[in-house]
Order: structure tokens, then C-alpha cells, then sequence
């Protein structure tokens, strides 16, 4: 229960509408406690006496504060509501800014399905905790020590009994919260589960469709499932006990008050209103109790998503500007790894790069080759400093990319990553998206460079075509041309690809590289040094420089025609790939 006090920080700002509401609650408080009180004077002097007028009277009164109670509960209800979605607003949104700053390898760390979940479901949960703590689990207690006072005040023997039976029920509520929590995290992290498996499935749908392997993901479904389900009827049994178990309690406290009470009425010292108004509090000390055990469940699950929303907003950004960062001036292009090894860390300590020195001069094209897992995109993410080197070091111009703002940096090195990422929105704002303020020119240019323009104009509304859900689904190498274009708008000097070209045709691709060459070697051309990872053999064997990697190392480094005469492995990819006579695995794009 520990995480749940962290909660308070984003209640702090709206304390004083959550104080108001706490008033509001005392005064219900006050006046459900005082009603007891009116309804033993209506027996005593109203029934007991024959008074019509003092029944009347009295009646009145209850009825007036009966509707102030009705009136301040509503009232602090409405409180209650906006603090907590004012909380949990906050909680959104400092959570998307902080993910928003998150590095590559913070975003290994924390998937996408568990950071969708603790921005909804969590943030749900945790704010309807605060609501029904402001309502609840305030008044409760409240209303349990009132009563305990009222109780005491009227008979001090009764009180006594009081004070024996509740720790009788506190020490139940313990026990059974003690057994119950582990219940409720263990049912919490089964649906958990349940939503990992459901999101796999629903992400990856078309491939269990491809494989044919429904019925097999139907039993991992339905394993889960049934698993859920025994876990969730052990909690329900637990209630199923405790909730009649507690009401017994209560009722014999009930009974209590009106067997030793009935004997103080024999012997004259107490009189039948005040049994009534007893038993009335007797019921409010007990209640509250019953109360919290049946909310053990709810607590405990705000807990855990407490806990969670802390373990994002706790996460620091692993990547961020040295204090001794400057911007980078705009450079020529000269891009350098120099003795660079990398481990991505985590379980797994051995190094992904290994004895990487590697220069590109500007106006060069050098493409990366080498077998799946050998290091290749890893290689390019250390350019743009998705991620830093664990030894040696990267440089821009000979300087380090760790000596200058991230900002700075990203601005000269373009990226295309390798999974294409396209926004709800038009094309032309998906092309944007690094230049908001790009003219529509310059946004043709690009795409015509990308071989976008021809396929964006053919359809209706050209730039203004939305895509995604509402809009036209663009095949695989549409949106990779997309996003080229998106990435040579914003004019790098150092352009990064990551097979994306992949899905384009061969033929299409292909002017997409001599538009790009263009871009390298024209007058008013940008780019100036080209780092590029394919599979395809047609894509890099124009590039001025082939790397091929291997495991991790630098295997061989030179032309196409040097590499064919000299290196065995690129030897093998070329032939490997002839016998696919297009020249790689493309397909229409
Ligand atoms: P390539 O691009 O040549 O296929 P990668 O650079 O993607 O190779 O991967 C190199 C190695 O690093 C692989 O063994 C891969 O499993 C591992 N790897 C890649 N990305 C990550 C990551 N985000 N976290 C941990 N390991 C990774």
C-alpha cells in the first residue's frame, strides 16, 4: 500500500477543491450522526408522550436535514469527481511527455502495450481510487468514531462492548486482507497476461491468419482464460465467506445493545429512544469495517497500477544532452565510428558491435551488408545517437555526437527506419512532419525524389489524401516512399537508410537511388554522405563503398567488384541472390 501515498502529488494541486469536498462530508457526517439523536427525541417526547406537535416538529427537522445531507453528499460527490479526473489528467499527461523523452533503449525496456495500458486502464483505476477515497473511505471512518463518541456518551458500557467487539472485526479484516492481497495481484497479473495475449493476437492477426494458427492461439487464449477464472472464484469464495461473516458481527452487536440495553431499560437507566439511536450507531461503528474489507480487492488493484504509472514516470530518459553540449554547426558530413563496441545490455552482455572503425567522407554512399543479426542497424542507430556506444566513440565531423544536443544532431542526420511509421493524417502532413512549415514546393520535391508524387496525385485529394483508419490504405512500399520523402524534406546533410526500400520495386527503387544521387551530387543537393542498409544486392551495388558485417565485425570493406574478387561472404549473398533472378526478394510495392 506504500505506492498509493505517491498519489497525493497530483491531488496536491487541486487540494483546496478536494478540502472543500472533505467539509462538505464532514457536514454530512455530522448531520447522518445527529439524526439518530432526533429520532430518539420523536420516540421519547413525541411517541412515548402522545405529543403530536413535538412529533411534528421533530420530523421536520430530520426531513430539512435529511435534504442538507442529500444536498452535501451530491456536493462533494461533484468535488470528488473533478479532483480526481483533474488528477488523472495531470497523470496523463506527464506520463505521455515523459515517454515522449524516453531513448531507444528505454522503449526496449518498456514495450508499447504495457505503456498503452498505463496510460488508460491504469490511470482509470487509480482515478477512481481517488474519487472513492474522497467519498468513502474519508466518510467511513468518520462516521466510525462519531458514532464510537455518540455511543459512549449516551451508555459508557455499551461503549465498552463496542471497543471489544471491533477489534474482533478488525483482526478478521486483517486477516482476510493479508490472505486476500496476494489473491488479487495474482488475479491482476493473470489478466495482465490475458492482454499481452490478446494484444499479440490482435497486432499480429494477419500472421496468425497467414500461418493458419488460430486454434492454436485459441488454447493459449483459453489456458489463460480458465486460469483467470480459478484465480477470480478463489477471490470470490473468500468474499462469498467474509461479507456474511462481518454482517454477522454486526448483528451481534446489534443484538448486544438491545439485550444489555433492554436490562438497563428494566433497571431505569436508559430509556427505549436512546436504544433506538444506539443501535442506529452501533450499525455505523461496524459498517465502515465491512466496508474496507470488500474493498481490500479495489485497493489493492490501485495499488498495483500506482506502481506501475510510478515505474514509467520514474524511468529516466537513459539518453539525454551532456551538460557540456552545444549545438552542432552545420557540417560537411564526415561521419566516423572509431573503436566502437556496443552491448544493448539487459540480460544479454555480449557485444552486438565489436572493432568498428569505419569512416564515410561526405558526398559518399556506403552501404551495409550481411547477414540478419550481424549489426547493420544497430551500426546506423549509433549515427543519430538513437543509441550511445558502450567504448570508442562516434563523430560528426570529428565531433563526438555525445558533445552535442540531441536536437542539434538529429536535424543533420535523416532517418529511415526500417519499420515504416506513418501518423493518422494526410500525406502531406506525414511528409511534413519534420518541417511543419515546409512550402509546398519543396514537399513535391521531396516526394518526387521519394517516387511518391505520382502515386499521391493519382489519387483524388493528391497531398490531402488521409490515411489510416478514416482514409486510403497505402500498400507496404507506398508508405515507405512516404516516408523518404518525410526524411529528405527535412534536408539532412547525413541520410540514414534501414532497408527502406525493401517493399518498393525493383525498378521504382531504382529511381529512387538515382534521385538520391542526385541529391548528393547536384549544385543545391543536401545530403551529402549516404549510410544504407539492404538485402538487396540491386540496391547497394552502385553504393561508392560496401561494408559487409559480420557477427558483430567488420568482415570486408570496398566496391562491388573489389568485394566480389575478395570477400567469400559477399561472394555468397551476391550468388545467393542471382539465383533469384529479379536480383532479391522484391516484391510490388
Ligand atoms: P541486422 O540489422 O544486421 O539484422 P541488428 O543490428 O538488428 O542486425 O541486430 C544485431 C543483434 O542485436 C541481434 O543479435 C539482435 O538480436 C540484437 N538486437 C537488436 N536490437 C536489439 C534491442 N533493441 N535490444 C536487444 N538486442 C537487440
Amino acid at each position: 500500500m506504500k505506492s498509493i501515498a505517491h498519489l497525493w502529488r497530483f491531488v496536491k494541486p487541486y487540494d483546496r477543491q478536494a478540502v472543500l469536498g472533505l467539509l462538505l462530508l464532514a457536514v454530512v457526517v455530522a448531520v447522518d450522526l445527529a439524526l439518530p439523536r432526533l429520532l430518539q427525541q420523536l420516540i421519547n417526547t413525541g411517541i412515548q408522550q402522545r405529543d403530536m406537535g413535538a412529533i411534528l416538529n421533530i420530523s421536520l427537522v430530520m426531513v430539512g436535514l435529511t435534504l442538507v445531507s442529500a444536498a452535501g453528499t451530491v456536493g462533494s460527490m461533484l468535488f470528488a469527481v473533478r479532483v480526481s479526473q483533474m488528477a488523472a489528467t495531470d497523470m496523463r499527461r506527464e506520463l505521455f511527455v515523459h515517454i515522449q523523452s524516453f531513448s531507444f533503449a528505454n522503449l526496449d525496456r518498456l514495450p508499447t502495450g504495457q505503456l498503452v495500458t498505463r496510460l488508460t486502464s491504469d490511470i482509470s483505476q487509480v482515478a477512481q481510487f481517488i474519487w472513492m477515497t474522497m467519498r468513502s473511505f474519508v466518510r467511513a471512518p468518520l462516521m466510525m468514531v462519531g458514532s464510537l463518541i455518540l455511543v459512549f456518551l449516551t451508555n459508557w458500557q455499551l461503549g465498552l462492548l463496542m471497543l471489544v467487539l471491533m477489534p474482533i472485526t478488525i483482526v478478521i479484516f486483517m486477516f482476510y486482507a493479508s490472505k486476500a492481497q496476494p489473491l488479487f495481484m495474482q488475479v491482476l497479473r493473470k489478466l495482465e497476461r490475458l492482454n499481452t495475449i490478446l494484444q499479440e493476437n490482435l497486432a499480429g492477426v494477419r500472421v496468425v491468419r497467414a500461418f493458419v494458427r488460430a486454434s492454436h492461439e485459441n488454447r493459449r487464449f483459453d489456458a489463460t482464460n480458465v486460469d483467470l477464472m480459478g484465480r477470480a472464484i478463489r477471490v470470490e469464495r473468500m468474499l462469498a465467506v467474509l461479507a456474511p461473516t462481518l454482517r454477522l458481527l454486526v448483528n451481534l452487536g446489534l443484538v448486544a445493545v438491545v439485550w444489555f440495553g433492554g436490562v438497563q431499560v428494566v433497571e431505569g437507566n436508559l430509556n427505549v429512544g436512546q436504544i433506538v439511536a444506539l443501535s442506529n450507531y452501533v450499525w455505523w461503528v461496524m459498517m465502515p469495517l465491512v466496508m474496507l474489507s470488500l474493498s481490500v480487492g479495489f485497493i489493492s488493484s490501485a495499488d498495483a497500477s500506482t506502481q506501475r504509472i510510478f515505474e514509467v514516470l520514474d524511468s529516466q530518459p537513459e539518453l539525454v544532452d551532456e551538460a557540456r553540449a552545444q549545438a552542432l554547426p552545420a557540417v560537411e558530413g564526415r561521419v566516423a565510428l572509431e573503436n566502437v563496441v556496443f552491448t544493448y545490455g539487459g540480460y544479454d552482455e555480449t557485444a552486438v558491435l565489436e572493432g568498428i572503425n569505419l569512416v564515410v567522407e561526405p558526398g559518399e554512399t556506403v552501404a551495409l551488408v550481411g547477414a540478419t543479426g550481424a549489426g547493420k542497424s544497430t551500426l546506423i542507430n549509433l549515427v543519430p545517437r538513437f543509441y550511445d556506444v558502450s567504448e570508442g566513440r562516434v563523430t560528426l565531423d570529428g565531433v563526438d555526437v555525445r558533445d552535442v544536443t540531441l536536437d542539434s544532431l538529429r536535424a543533420q542526420v535523416g532517418a529511415v527506419l526500417q519499420e515504416t511509421v506513418l501518423f493518422s493524417g494526410t500525406i502531406g502532413d506525414n511528409i511534413r512532419y519534420g518541417r511543419p512549415d515546409a512550402r509546398d514546393e519543396e514537399v513535391v520535391a521531396a516526394a518526387r525524389a521519394a517516387q511518391a508524387h505520382d502515386f499521391i496525385t493519382s489519387f483524388p485529394a493528391g497531398y490531402d489524401t488521409l490515411i489510416g483508419q478514416r482514409g486510403v490504405n497505402l500498400s507496404g512500399g507506398q508508405k515507405q516512399r512516404v516516408a523518404i520523402a518525410r526524411a529528405l524534406l527535412a534536408r539532412p546533410r547525413v541520410l540514414i537508410m534501414d532497408d527502406s526500400t525493401s517493399s518498393v520495386d525493383v525498378e521504382t527503387e531504382g529511381k529512387i537511388l538515382s534521385a538520391l544521387d542526385r541529391l548528393v551530387a547536384g549544385a543545391d543537393g543536401y545530403i551529402r554522405t549516404r549510410l544504407v542498409v539492404a538485402q538487396r544486392i540491386s540496391t547497394i551495388m552502385n553504393a561508392d563503398r560496401i561494408v559487409v558485417l559480420d557477427r558483430g565485425r567488420i568482415a570486408a570493406n570496398g566496391t562491388h567488384r573489389e568485394l566480389l574478387a575478395s570477400s567469400p561472404i559477399y561472394r555468397e549473398i551476391y550468388q545467393s541472390q542471382l539465383g533469384n533472378h529479379e536480383g532479391g526478394g522484391s516484391h510490388e510495392g
